[in-house]
């Protein structure tokens, strides 16, 4: 007799939680996209205790059939993708079909979810990956998803958890990012009760900033808007004066996903050249699209990291198109080389 066997679900699902859910911001970045998946137009976002105690994320989007409630919880189990030509263009935020059972093996989630304004929709509840209701309920249009007491079952993660502030501070870098990612989208965000960000849903992505980094800050940006046949890009930038020590300041978004690339930072920085001091970031959101064939996100299990497949035309189009922006305000003399 072999010894080779199966890991059974619980097990398997308790082993890609380790890797999908690091920390409550972990937990909220599967939600949120989610969320954006679902082309909601409302995503309130409310946390207790850095998110330890309590996630809620409540959306108006396309909300989850009854039938389908218990399936989004089961492993590999996605409405995004269903062959693997889909791997290759991907224009969902998810795809993995791991988020939900990861994070339902070592928290308690009470999902609740209706697909239309009938009043009617249903609520599954599992704790510790063991389910304890699946029944029709009263609910509103869309999806609302509580996550209590994050690593309950998991005493050695939870040991690792930092301070409440830590915590909440990678809390709020996720949904600055989703927020600034997806201007069209009405993003709350609430802490222990009260309200650290609101912004408007209407499009203008400067009044996002604006909600986020001050509105001095959001006024004295410039506007970033280039094409060419494979890219296009528009973002606001700070001017030189407006800078960072930290090179947070930077958000790159590749087809409305937050992501960590030098490949766009680096030819940012090589724009502003000798208008930044040395260390210094500018306050910077860019927005860049491109057909999904030209990236590849599934490189990394968070999505936070992809790889582009003309890696050095997007440089080179990224520099250009900040110099420009640059340029027309006057910040490089015109005929100087940058
Ligand atoms: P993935 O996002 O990779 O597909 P998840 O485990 O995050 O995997 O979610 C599983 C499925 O549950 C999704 O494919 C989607 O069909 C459904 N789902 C999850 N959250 C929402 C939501 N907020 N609104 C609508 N559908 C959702
Ligand atoms: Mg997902």
């Amino acid at each position: 007799m072999g010894i080779i066997r199966p890991l059974d679900d619980h097990l398997a699902n308790q082993i890609a939680a380790g890797e999908v859910v690091e920390r409550p911001a972990s937990v909220l970045k599967e939600l949120i996209e989610n969320a954006v998946d679902a082309d909601s137009s409302r995503i309130d976002v409310s946390a207790e205790e850095g998110g330890l105690n309590s996630l809620r994320v409540a959306d108006n989007g396309t909300g989850i059939q009854s039938d389908d409630l218990l399936l989004a919880f089961q492993r590999h189990a996605t409405s995004k993708i269903a062959t693997g030509k889909d791997l290759f263009q991907i224009s969902t935020l998810g795809f993995r079909g791991e988020a939900l059972p990861s994070i339902a093996a070592v928290a308690k989630v009470k999902c609740v979810s209706a697909t239309d304004d009938s009043g009617l929709g249903r609520v599954v509840e599992i704790e510790g990956g063991t389910l304890l209701a699946n029944r029709d309920t009263n609910a509103p249009k869309g999806t609302e998803m509580i996550v209590k007491d994050l690593f309950y079952n998991t005493p050695a993660r939870l040991k690792y958890m930092k301070t409440i502030q830590t915590e909440l501070g990678h809390l709020s870098d996720v949904v600055y990012r989703q927020a600034l990612a997806r201007p069209d989208i009405a993003f709350t965000f609430s802490h222990n009760g009260n309200v650290l960000l609101r912004t408007p849903g209407n499009g203008d992505l400067r009044q996002v900033v604006a909600a986020i980094y001050g509105t001095s800050s959001a006024k004295a940006m410039i506007e970033v808007r280039e094409d060419n046949p494979d890219y296009s890009i528009i973002g606001l930038t700070a001017m030189p004066i407006e800078t960072r020590a930290n090179r947070n300041a930077v958000t790159v978004l590749v087809n409305g996903r937050y992501v960590r690339s030098q490949a766009v930072v680096q030819p940012l920085m090589q724009a502003y050249h000798t208008l930044l001091p040395l260390h210094r970031y500018p306050l910077t959101v860019l927005d860049l699209r491109m057909h999904p064939t030209l990236v590849d996100v599934n490189v990394h299990p968070a999505k936070l990291e992809v790889r582009f497949s003309k890696e050095n035309e997007l440089r080179s189009f990224v520099e250009s198109a900040v110099k420009k922006a640059l340029g027309s305000e006057a910040y490089i003399p015109s005929g100087t080389s940058v």
